[in-house]
């Protein structure tokens, strides 16, 4: 009996969230049929199981939070994204019973600064971790995330939160810019980019027949080197059997866990039994290994008892890398990739999940990883710090159905400059500059203008028909870089004679 009251309380909290019909097209009416009947753990998408009902019981737990991070991942690499030739029925699945966002963005198109924006909730630009000079950190930086900033880890772990970072860092691979000292108990993972510490292989031909012993990356646990160079055929069944035990380990704390893979990021690899079974090729074997990894851990987390108190996101922390054309991924219709301020180079695939607490849809709202960080905090009764700026917004209106998200504007930055705006459906490019190669900056004044919903692929330029859209977006810009203080650039240093 008590079981029964537990679900029917849980049911009314998600009708509560409910704004008209759902994604299933079942409205308030069909739904209180549906419950008097008794029957809407089967009726609901991602509803929970007995097991989860008993998990829950005495106290409420703070939730558990898991942020899987893909590295170079496209907007168009997913099945549920439009993809025709990938698989990804783990991710399709995960989006049915969550939230898809179409208009998720990242707070950079390359991975250093991608991933500052991610943990610290603020535009790199503020922290220093984006530079003119070097896009990103490599093995010869002598700098990482500084250490005042402070990342979603350490924050929830000053709640008692359990944390474990699994996968590609690249804040900083020098001791005192590990995940161990910024936050996380554990680290088990390669330090920075796959294709770094290059010593084998001719030219290009190495990434489209890359050997794992070309690259001398190092595998790390924790602050040690235990590999080198990594296997990176197993890496991605190695982090997700990282996650799991770490999930295992952890279900009795609250926990957060990131899982950064340095997949599919050339060059590319997978395990045996993956090799040669996607229709995409090779890049396709990638991803699909990647689908079948949050299989497993939505499996994990539903036979421990965690999945209607786990809050799952999956993304990605910058758009594909076109020039490596096959070995690369897709944007789907967006404009560009990786490297660029257009949209294929900072929207990305974005796909949220916590079964009975998040209500399911396709959820056309902006948002972006900053407002992850805002997001977790928030739920995880963590404090957003005050003495600085955050970037990050909360999006729990639009999570739980009670409103829209409150972003409404984005900022493109290209290293330390701002190219380009969005407000509402509009975006404003200032500058443009080929993702990568010898192309030079491009100056628009008046700038490029774009109505994203109707021409998605920045196509047609519409800025002489609206220029009191212009004129909004300058005012934001104005109120934004009013309010910047650039942080010390920390990609630019290096570690003197290597
Ligand atoms: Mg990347």
């Amino acid at each position: 009996m008590k079981h029964t009251m537990d679900r029917l309380r849980n049911s009314a909290h998600w009708l509560r969230s409910v704004e008209g019909k759902n994604s299933n097209g079942v409205n308030r009416r069909q739904f209180i049929k549906i419950l008097s009947a008794g029957a809407v753990s089967l009726a609901l998408p991602g509803c929970v199981s007995p097991g989860e009902m008993n998990a829950g019981k005495g106290k409420e737990k703070k939730p558990n939070f898991i942020i899987i991070f893909c590295d170079d991942m496209g907007y168009g690499d997913l099945t549920c994204y439009g993809h025709p030739a990938i698989r990804t029925p783990n991710l399709d699945q995960m989006a049915s019973q969550g939230q898809k966002w179409m208009n998720f963005y990242v707070g950079a198109s390359v991975c250093t600064p991608s991933r500052a924006a991610l943990l610290t909730g603020r535009l790199p630009i503020r922290s220093g971790m984006c530079s003119d000079e070097r896009r990103v950190l490599f093995p010869d930086s002598a700098s990482g995330l500084p250490k005042n900033e402070v990342t979603i880890a350490e924050a929830l772990k000053a709640e008692g939160y359990a944390t474990a970072c699994v996968g590609k860092w690249h804040l900083g691979h020098l001791r005192q810019y590990l995940p161990t000292n910024n936050g996380f108990d554990s680290y088990f993972g390669i330090p920075y980019s796959n294709d770094m510490d290059r010593i084998g292989g001719q030219g290009r031909q190495a990434f489209l027949e890359p050997k794992t012993e070309y690259w001398n990356v190092p595998l790390m646990r924790d602050e040690k080197i235990i590999e080198r160079p990594a296997d990176q055929n197993t890496i991605t069944k190695r982090y997700i059997e990282e996650a799991i035990r770490f999930i295992e380990k952890s279900k009795k704390t609250p926990f957060f866990l990131y899982l950064a893979h340095n997949l599919p990021h050339v060059p590319l690899f997978t395990s045996k039994k993956f090799k040669d079974k996607s229709l995409r090729g090779l890049y396709g074997d990638v991803i699909e290994e990647i689908d079948w990894g949050v299989g497993q851990i939505l499996r994990a987390l539903r036979r421990e008892g965690l999945a209607k108190n786990t809050f799952v996101v999956f993304t990605s922390d910058n758009g594909p890398w076109l020039t490596f054309k096959e070995h690369g991924g897709s944007a789907g219709l967006l404009r560009e990739g990786k490297g660029c301020t257009f949209e294929g180079g900072m929207r990305e695939p974005c796909i949220m999940w916590w079964p009975g607490k998040i209500r399911p849809a396709v959820v056309n709202d902006i948002g972006s990883t900053m407002d992850i960080y805002t997001t977790i905090l928030t739920l995880g009764g963590a404090k957003v710090p005050t003495d600085r700026v955050v970037d990050g917004l909360d999006l729990s209106p639009a999570l739980f159905g009670t409103g829209p998200s409150p972003r409404k504007t984005m900022f493109y930055y290209r290293g330390a400059k701002l190219y380009a705006a969005r407000k509402g459906p509009y975006k404003a490019h200032f500058i443009t500059k080929p993702a990568y190669g010898k192309g030079k900056e491009m100056h628009h004044d008046p700038p490029l203008l774009y109505h994203l919903g109707h021409d998605p692929s920045e196509k047609y330029d519409v800025s002489k028909d609206h220029p009191e859209v212009i004129t909004e977006i300058r005012k934001e810009v104005a109120l934004h870089l009013a309010g910047l203080t650039p942080g010390e650039d920390q990609l630019a240093k290096r570690i003197e004679n290597k």
